[in-house]
């Protein structure tokens, strides 16, 4: 008798620890994913990872009295990392498309941005339409390698970070890479020897993703966003961090 009540009381503990293990959410901890090569969003500055998205996530996690913890991972796991609940919300530089709103929920927008073309000086593509059968380097599962997908008659290479891709075009495997206009400015004064074309090819917003019907969580995000646009805050960040990275 008394072996199973003991037996039955440690299976309703594991349960327990078991259904908050398979959880991301924790009364305490609040998990964000993202990709950590797209500074000056999110990027590795020795072993912390800093950026607008980090500082923004901070301020959401101190909204919710939560502990902030952050997921590294490719970008384009994220979206099923938020519907499968191992990460609690994407902030990661996200451009809200309806392709993505299928699977996500959106935060309200914090930022505007572009795709832009980066290109060698010198190079012979000068518009958009000059791309035509040339190979062009993206993130994969970005909303660059969604545009370069479209150039007809393009060869696309897709690693799984921005570096590698502006790298095969500073090493000459690549004719271009498609690319946001703030990060691209970020390589562009790291590499001498790359350009901007002048004409973005779109333009864009970011927000945070949750998981579908996590209205909770959402309305922490908007308030935070809201009163960081109001107060300057949102503003000042970027600031910041273009300063820092762009001097
Ligand atoms: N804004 C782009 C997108 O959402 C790229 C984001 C990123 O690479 N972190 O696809």
């Amino acid at each position: 008798m008394k072996t199973t009540r003991i037996l039955v009381a440690t299976i309703l503990v594991a349960a327990l620890v078991f259904s908050f293990a398979g959880c991301s959410t924790s009364s305490t901890k609040l998990v964000m994913g993202t990709e950590s090569g797209f500074a000056p969003f999110e990027y590795m500055d020795g072993s912390t990872m800093k950026g607008i998205d980090v500082d923004l996530a901070n301020a959401i996690a101190t909204e919710a009295g939560k502990t902030l913890s952050i997921e590294d991972m490719p970008f384009d796991s994220l979206l099923a990392a938020v519907e499968g609940g191992k990460i609690d919300f994407a902030a990661a530089g996200m451009t809200v498309n309806d392709e993505r709103k299928l699977s996500v929920d959106f935060s309200d927008p914090y930022f505007d941005a572009s795709q832009v073309v980066m290109v060698k000086k010198g190079s012979s593509i000068a518009t958009a339409d000059d791309l035509k059968n040339k190979k062009i380097a993206v993130q994969q599962g970005t909303t660059g390698d969604t545009l370069a997908t479209a150039v007809s008659g393009a060869t696309v290479d897709r690693p799984t970070k921005f570096a590698d891709a502006v790298l095969e075009l500073e090493q000459g495997k690549v004719d271009a890479v498609i690319i946001d206009s703030f990060p691209a400015q970020i390589y562009a004064a790291q590499y001498t020897d790359l350009q901007i074309l002048a004409q973005p090819l779109d333009t864009e917003q970011y927000a945070i993703a949750v998981k579908k019907g996590n209205t909770a969580l959402l309305a922490t995000i908007n308030k935070v966003i809201a009163k960081m646009k109001a107060d300057g805050s949102l503003d000042a960040l970027v600031k910041k961090y273009q300063d820092t990275l762009l001097g």
